[in-house]
């Protein structure tokens, strides 16, 4: 896939347009914060697949009602000059029992709708565009995921 310098903030934008029906169907409100932040170097398509993924995750961890938050900020790591974008939601967390098990593929906690495949993929586009993809539980309760990318040039 052709890779150029891409803009994250209308790619979060597309991919809640893209699921919104998801997210509309329940009580889920969805708050972002997306500034313009420096591209970074992925393909469109990946980085939609990747945010799907996380939003979907976020939706049905949540269920019926709860608030997602999206937001992109400059971020260094390790020096290296990157965007980050956090995803994160108000649903039950991961449990650490299951550390980064999560990544793995085929893993799945769904009865039905899950496939186990979505953070494995997108664990795997992220790092092949020399990124990193984490997720802590947050203290005041639910999931968050840092999608880190280095930025381009
Ligand atoms: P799938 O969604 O098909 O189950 P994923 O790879 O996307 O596969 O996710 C793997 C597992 O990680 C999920 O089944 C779930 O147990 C856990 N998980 C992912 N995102 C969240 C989240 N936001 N909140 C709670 N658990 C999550
Ligand atoms: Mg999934």
């Amino acid at each position: 896939a052709a890779t150029t310098a891409l803009d994250l903030a209308p790619v979060v934008t597309d991919c809640l347009v893209l699921v919104g029906h998801v997210l509309s169907r329940s009580g889920i409100d969805v708050l972002t914060d997306l500034p313009e932040v420096p591209q970074v170097v992925m393909g469109r398509g990946e980085m939609q697949q990747v945010v799907i993924n996380l939003i979907v995750n976020a939706a049905q961890a949540m269920g019926e009602s709860g608030q997602l938050h999206l937001s992109l900020a400059e971020a260094e790591r390790h020096g290296a000059a990157g965007v980050a974008l956090i995803v994160s939601d108000t649903g039950p967390g991961i449990p650490e029992s299951l550390l980064d098990t999560v990544f793995d593929p085929f893993f799945t906690t769904k009865q039905a709708e899950g496939t186990g495949l979505g953070l494995s993929i997108s664990q795997t586009l992220v790092q092949r565009a020399g990124g990193r993809i984490s997720y802590r539980n947050r203290p005041e309760g639910g999931a968050e995921f840092t999608v880190w990318l280095p930025v381009a040039g």
